[in-house]
């Protein structure tokens, strides 16, 4: 295909459209709100896991606590009967020791149970305290997103203006397009930005492979519409 004028303009066109989209997706402003979604995103799956294990610490304190009244209370039992064994000349020295084995085991026992909830209340403190720390950074990102997006929007509403232009300039130029051209235009477009490309020097100018001289002749010859068989995107030679 010699250089087919209208559906560059029209390329052209499309591409200049193409740079206001990315100039409005990636100004400073819209990516520093993606990275404050991204943290607040961050932040709140922290909180949930510091939430789950608030619940976990607490539920295993309550159980503890539970299980060191009990303790306490057999202990308190076991102790008053020992009290009253001691009395009485019946009981055997054995019988003794064994009753102060059981009550030296039970007060083994209150003590490494104090230890645990001791330790049980101090992760449930970090925890706490690291949740309070989280909430309170993720409350100043959001407010910062919030206020950004605001700004964001504003940059989108003025770009549309451009884009409406963009629009418009790209409807008047397609009318002077051939459709069936137009028709594939459309279709490598949902590949390749830049859909139509010049032949340099026997390579396609879009992936930089060399073509059939076939194809070159082709091209230069008989005006057809060919493809880049490597990337697709439609080939133009530009003879004088
Ligand atoms: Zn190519």
């Amino acid at each position: 295909m010699s250089k087919p004028v209208a559906l560059l303009a029209y390329q052209d066109a499309d591409v200049e459209k193409q740079q206001i989209e990315s100039a409005l997706r990636t100004t400073p402003n819209r990516v520093r709100l993606n990275k404050l979604a991204k943290y607040v995103k961050q932040q709140q799956a922290t909180l949930t896991k510091l939430t789950e294990d608030l619940e976990t610490f607490s539920a295993a304190m309550s159980k503890m606590n539970q299980q060191h009244k009990a303790v306490l209370d057999r202990l308190d039992l076991e102790s008053s009967e020992f009290e009253t064994l001691k009395g009485d000349e019946e009981c055997t020295s054995e019988e003794m020791t064994e009753f102060r084995h059981d009550i030296e085991k039970l007060q083994r026992e209150a003590n490494n149970l104090e230890k645990e909830i001791k330790q049980t209340f101090r992760n449930l403190d970090a925890a706490a305290e690291e949740y309070k720390k989280t909430w309170q950074q993720g409350a100043k990102a959001k407010k910062e997103y919030d206020q950004l997006k605001v700004v964001c929007q504003k940059e989108k509403d003025d770009a549309a203006v451009d884009m409406l232009a963009a629009d418009k300039k790209m409807e008047e130029l397609e009318k002077r397009v051939n459709p069936t051209l137009m028709n594939r235009y459309k279709r490598v477009r949902q590949h390749h930005n830049v859909p139509v490309v010049e032949v340099r020097d026997g390579k396609c100018s879009g992936c930089n492979m060399s073509l059939p001289s076939l194809s070159i002749r082709r091209l230069v010859s008989e005006d057809m519409i060919l493809e880049c068989d490597n990337c697709g995107r439609l080939l133009y030679a530009d003879i004088e």
